[in-house]
């Protein structure tokens, strides 16, 4: 192995307390009863919490760490961090490093000041932080700062969730619940089943001097001005180019602050658009995996500034290429290591398959209006059914050789054509699949890509615990009923076929294997019934309908208060989120674009008058002038209404008439003050304009 190859095996992970760490650390029947106690999902008992406590201190001082801090995921979408040293002064004024098993397991953060949708008051600021022992504790380094990191669910005084990670664990003790009663109804031997996700993250760099001179990137991570380069992505040239030096040294450095916590990037290549790329990690389970994308998120911005350059993770900074998405590639695994959404070749496999494919089919088909909310965000608006990528129509890509299948299990079974063989419909006779039995179709938001499905809609800035614990509950959901009939049932195997018989009829409707971004596609889609909900406000507005509070309760993922306050924040969100457009797009086009165009009309005036007085006339310029001066009027004008609408939107109380007021007057008012500044780019000395062009946004390397 080389030295460089070396390097990185004795590096990956060095910063996680991971397993080898705890066995190497922990006494034996310590590691053992800790083990014991996170299979069985029990409370940890508070002797042993101090031995895995005092052993993760000292291994993080040796490590240079003085703080420890519980890591959470409030509903920002972002994390949070509250830092307290190790130091316990004793009596004789020195001080001791210490730290206790209920220091580690439970913290008591002021909740005040994060979302909670109405349910905590802020003067019932207690909030806690508890300690999710599935997902490792790690060391972080923030300059100077080492810092040991615990990541932690965060609850009220009253138990309410307060943030993103706790209905992903209860989402995925739901999906293991019913997955393994199902295995087990078909005479499998697992123990547990668990959600495993590897989320593809694209994202924009950009020159850091450059993003420095436009405030729209600096406050809202996105161009709100920007007339079009005359050069874009329509060369396909940055796909998969050879990759630039600055970006390859950036990707290096990268990979590297992530191995170090053991986040294991895999893939990264240059994406569709000039100044976007993609990294993604080897799968893991999906609270560890939505742990290890706030890690990348925040480590790609950390380390793009160290290069002078800013990492872009908003899901349109662009107008007219690519945004950036997320897509959140996902499966279930069992104890046994056996992935449920292989093919397998054996009959037997392929019914426990066949079973998975169809209860994911139900599911996304019954609940697509929940997927759809789960990536309805403000940014993801500009991106959804904009061409380049899925349309707010929620629909499954299975591939002509599963689709044959199913359309056979619909009718009952008839003779295969495209499965390479007969298919007959008794289940021990399933045909035999090949392992990689699907196409690649880019443009589907639901996506089965051999042994996996890819849900592409959500947005490249989200966290992927929203998405997917909607995705698990849902599924969860219909194994559920499978297993409520399987365990009934006198003969297992005509069961599943009455069953899958039954999903496949009700449910095909959902399957779509054509190109999404078509027209007669959102025809078709009509007509097959499929909601298609284009804006975020409608969306969020489906997520507290009487079937999700059902299903969330039934799986004991939310009550029905913990959705409503989900709805709620989310609709603020995008409020907000517009706001802070509208004021940042008031304040640019009022302090620098309406300054320099007046400086530039005063330019042309002076030239045509002394010109005019050298006796020459010249109609082009007084054009021009017109031009612009009618320009200055049109973006004095919309941008005065904007500031009107925005400060008329943010002055409704209702929560929801607010959203739909930025939605209906204030977006379209933003549009009409960039349109008029846009024009003016293409028109004033490139000289006095005072924002950096796109051409050089995306071009400069
Ligand atoms: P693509 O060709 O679709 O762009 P990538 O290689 O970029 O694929 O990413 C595929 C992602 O899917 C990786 O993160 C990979 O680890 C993940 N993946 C593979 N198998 C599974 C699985 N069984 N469950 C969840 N994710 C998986
Ligand atoms: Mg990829």
């Amino acid at each position: 192995m080389s030295e460089c190859c070396e390097s990185i095996v004795s590096l990956f992970g060095t910063n996680v307390f991971n397993d080898v760490t705890m066995r190497e650390r922990l006494p034996k029947n310590v590691y053992k009863e800790f083990k014991k106690t996170m299979a069985e999902a029990r409370f940890l008992d508070s002797a042993l919490a101090d031995v895995v406590a005092n052993a993760m201190k000292d291994w993080a001082i040796e490590k240079g760490a003085t703080h420890f801090c519980h890591w959470f995921q409030p509903m920002t979408g972002l994390t949070a961090e509250k830092h307290d040293s190790f130091i316990s002064p004793t009596a004789e004024g020195r001080t001791i490093m210490e730290f206790s098993g209920k220091e580690l397991t439970q913290g008591e953060p002021d909740a005040s000041s994060f979302p909670s949708g109405g349910l905590r008051a802020t003067f019932e600021a207690r909030g806690y932080t508890a300690w999710d022992c599935t997902s490792p504790a790690f060391i972080k380094e923030t300059g100077k700062n080492i810092t040991l990191y615990i990541p932690c669910a965060f609850c009220s005084y009253t138990a309410e969730a307060l943030d993103k990670k706790t209905p992903l664990l209860k989402s995925m003790d739901a999906l293991n619940v019913q997955a393994t009663r199902v295995l087990k109804a078909l005479g499998g031997t697992s123990k547990s089943v668990a959600a495993t996700l590897g989320p593809e993250q694209e994202y924009f760099l950009i020159d850091k001097k450059l993003a420095e001179k436009r405030l729209d990137i600096m406050l809202t991570g996105r161009t709100l001005f920007g007339a079009s380069s005359p050069r874009g992505q329509e060369m396909s040239d940055h796909y998969f180019g050879a990759l630039h030096e600055r970006v390859a040294s950036y990707m290096h450095d990268l990979n590297v602050e992530l191995w170090k916590l053991g986040v294991a990037a895999k893939t990264q290549h240059n994406e569709v658009s000039p100044a976007q790329y993609e990294l993604a990690p080897v799968f893991a389970t999906v609270n560890v995996a939505t742990d290890h994308n706030q890690l990348v998120m925040e480590t790609m911005q950390k380390v793009a500034l160290r290069h002078n350059m800013v990492c872009l993770l908003n899901e349109k900074p662009f107008s007219g290429v690519n945004g950036s998405g997320k897509h959140n590639n996902w499966s279930m695994v069992t104890d046994d290591g056996v992935n449920l959404l292989e093919p397998g070749s054996t009959p037997h496999d392929n019914m426990v398959f066949l079973v998975m494919l169809c209860a994911v089919m139900r599911a996304v088909d019954k609940y697509s209006k929940l997927l759809r909310a789960s990536v309805a965000t403000a940014g993801n608006d500009h991106r959804l059914g904009a061409h380049e990528a899925p349309p707010a129509i929620v629909s499954i890509f299975l591939g002509d050789q599963l689709m044959d299948i199913i359309e056979q299990l619909a009718s009952g079974g008839a003779k295969s054509s495209k499965a390479g063989g007969q298919l007959k419909l008794g289940v021990s006779t399933l045909p035999q699949l090949p392992k990689d039995s699907t196409d690649r179709n880019r443009t589907s938001p639901f996506a089965f890509t051999g042994n996996k499905f890819e849900f592409r809609m959500v947005g490249s800035s989200q966290s992927t615990a929203g998405p997917m614990f909607v995705l698990n509950t849902i599924v969860a959901d219909t194994l559920k009923e499978i297993a409520d009939e399987l365990e009934k049932s006198t003969n297992v195997k005509t069961s599943v076929q009455k069953i899958l018989q039954k999903i496949a009829k009700d449910h095909k409707k959902i399957v779509f294997n054509g190109d999404n971004y078509t027209e007669e596609w959102a025809k078709e889609a009509a007509k097959r019934g499929l909601p298609n909900i284009k804006s975020t406000v409608e969306s969020i507005e489906t997520i507290t309908d009487a079937e999700n509070v059902e299903l969330f309760k039934t799986h004991k993922v939310l009550t029905k208060a913990e959705l409503k306050a989900r709805a709620e924040i989310l609709l603020d969100a995008y409020s907000m989120t517009i706001n802070i457009e509208a004021r940042t797009a008031v304040s640019i086009a009022q302090r620098q674009i309406i300054p320099a165009a007046i400086e530039y009309s005063g330019i042309l005036a002076k030239t045509i008058k002394n010109i005019g007085k050298a006796g020459v006339e010249s109609g082009s310029q007084k054009n021009m002038l017109e031009k612009v001066c009618g320009l200055i009027d049109s973006l004095s004008n919309a941008t005065e209404c904007l500031k009107n609408a925005a400060c008329q939107a943010n002055s409704i109380d209702n929560t929801a008439k607010k959203a739909e007021n930025y939605r209906d007057v204030v977006k379209p008012a933003m549009a009409l003050v960039r349109k008029a500044a846009d024009e003016l780019e293409t028109m004033v000395d490139a000289k006095i304009w005072p924002l950096p062009t796109y051409a050089e946004l995306l071009f400069v390397k």
